[in-house]
């Protein structure tokens, strides 16, 4: 009899092709997506070798790093370089006869949300992307990592890839979810807790009942930031509520398929006796709405909380390190979060822009304005994404609160493409990474929820969501 497993275990040996017996595997990968800033680089040792993809359709191409999002923006990006990647990708796309959502496809938009949204990815299945963010895809109950280049030049040639194996850590969400707590703040909150090197090693599957009740999109929200605290796999076992997402969906299965792949995943999940390197517990009702201070996921407050004091640091490393933040954030330790002013309030990227989180912010920006002095954007994760909210009139209301509503792309996640917001600006943003400089020279970036980005657009400054639900 096989001894109890964890859901990684399970589809790790379903994709093993061998152990090599030093702690690495050879895997098979089902599915891999490629975005433009790998342009035609990544396909140099195929052309050289004169070799063809085993498997074309187990791949898939979407631009989203670096073209503009500007709205009725052309065909290319405005960043020297940017227009080589994305014409070298489609360049290589059409040679090697892979899919390819262009700019101008209904379909284009950041690739972790184009996968899911196409049910290009399956409970059970590993898939690949030259993104760290790629254990967003952890969501739908797959085996979803990052690659650098060269591996994914060897998944390009055959469909597998050399990977460590991980220690196995679970994450349990117990306790009642409070009004205004979103996925995000409870993934902010977990990074908040453990700290941002906790996951390294780690393969981390996030579990309990409020893990169970979320939809699919939460789910792939918390997902996304297990990057975030160095762990290299996130995952959420696939259920009912991803079978639900995924039906119909162009690359689901159907049929009897359909059928085999349910009983399938319905075996997938981690058994009773499973061994876990670590073990965390997540009270839920202890979760406020919650937001970075500093320069690090891991920096993180309850909004109705004070930014942390170095003078009340317990070592002088904290705080050296509150300083040094505090120092680029332009905050004053032991004052309050909530209040400081933002020029710029942001809705996008791979972790907050798809139809629920627009909805939600929407929902907190009806019949409002924002404040005069706030540039206010909201870029929608897909093509797909923008057409549908726009079918439900949320666009109408953006427009109307003052925000621009842009074309699908990664934009200000990471300011690669033409996209730009003022040097040293404040912005509160739904994306994942607040380092410095990522948004652009010098701007300090505010994690928190698309609500809360909604609720701040409003009042100008850093406020508490329940204010305003
Ligand atoms: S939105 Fe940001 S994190 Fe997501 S894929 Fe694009 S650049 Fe990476």
């Amino acid at each position: 009899m096989t001894a109890p497993r964890t859901l990684v275990e399970k589809i790790w040996a379903d994709h093993e092709i061998r152990d090599f017996g030093n702690g690495y595997s050879l895997l098979h990968v089902d599915r891999n997506v490629m975005h433009d800033l790998l342009g035609a680089l990544v396909f140099e040792p195929l052309d050289r070798m004169g070799r063809k993809l085993p498997f074309p359709n187990q791949h898939l191409i979407s631009m989203d790093h670096g073209v503009d999002t500007d709205p009725g923006r052309g065909d290319e990006t405005k960043i020297p370089g940017g227009k080589e990647g994305v014409q070298g990708l489609r360049r290589k796309g059409k040679e090697y006869g892979i899919e390819n959502y262009d700019i101008g496809d209904v379909r284009q938009g950041i690739v972790h949300v184009v996968a899911p949204e196409q049910g290009f990815v399956l409970p059970g299945q590993t898939l690949v992307c030259g993104d760290s963010h790629t254990t967003t895809i952890g969501g739908m109950g797959a085996l979803a990592w990052g690659l650098g280049l060269t591996e994914i030049e060897h998944v390009l040639a055959t469909q597998t890839v050399t990977v460590e194996k991980p220690k196995h850590m679970r994450i349990w969400f117990d306790g009642k979810v409070n009004p205004g707590v979103t996925p995000k703040d409870m993934i902010l909150h977990v990074i908040g807790k453990i700290g941002a090197k906790a996951g390294n090693g780690y393969a981390v599957e996030y579990a309990g009942p409020a893990i169970r009740s979320m939809p699919v999109e939460g789910r792939l929200t918390i997902c996304n930031m297990a990057i975030e605290m160095a762990v290299r796999f996130g995952i959420i076992q696939g259920d009912e509520v991803t079978a639900e997402y995924l039906k119909g969906r162009p690359f689901a299965p159907k049929g009897a398929l359909w059928d085999q792949a349910l009983a399938y995943w319905r075996t997938l999940g981690s058994d009773d006796g499973a061994k876990w390197d670590r073990e965390v517990q997540i009270d839920c009702s202890a979760i406020t709405p919650s937001i970075t201070w500093g320069t690090s996921p891991q920096d993180v407050v309850a909004v109705d909380g004070l930014v942390p004091d170095p003078a009340k640091a317990e070592s002088a490393d904290r705080r050296a390190y509150i300083e040094r933040a505090l120092k680029y954030s332009g905050l004053e330790g032991g004052k309050p979060i909530a209040g400081n002013k933002i020029d710029v309030a942001f809705i996008g990227s791979c972790t907050n822009a798809r139809l629920s989180d627009l909805r939600r912010a929407a929902a907190i920006l009806k019949g409002k304005k924002k404040a005069a002095h706030v540039t206010a954007w909201v870029v929608p994760g897909s093509g797909l994404v923008k057409r549908d909210a726009e079918a439900e009139g949320l666009d109408r209301i953006f427009k109307d609160a003052g925000f621009e509503w842009r074309e699908p792309g990664c934009s200000m996640c990471v300011a690669l493409g033409g996209d730009k917001f003022p040097p040293g600006s404040r912005a509160i943003s739904s994306t994942n990474r607040n380092f410095e400089n990522r948004q652009g020279p010098g701007v300090r970036t505010h994690l928190a929820s698309p609500e809360m980005v909604a609720a701040a657009a409003i009042a100008g400054a850093i406020t508490d969501v329940r204010k305003v639900l």
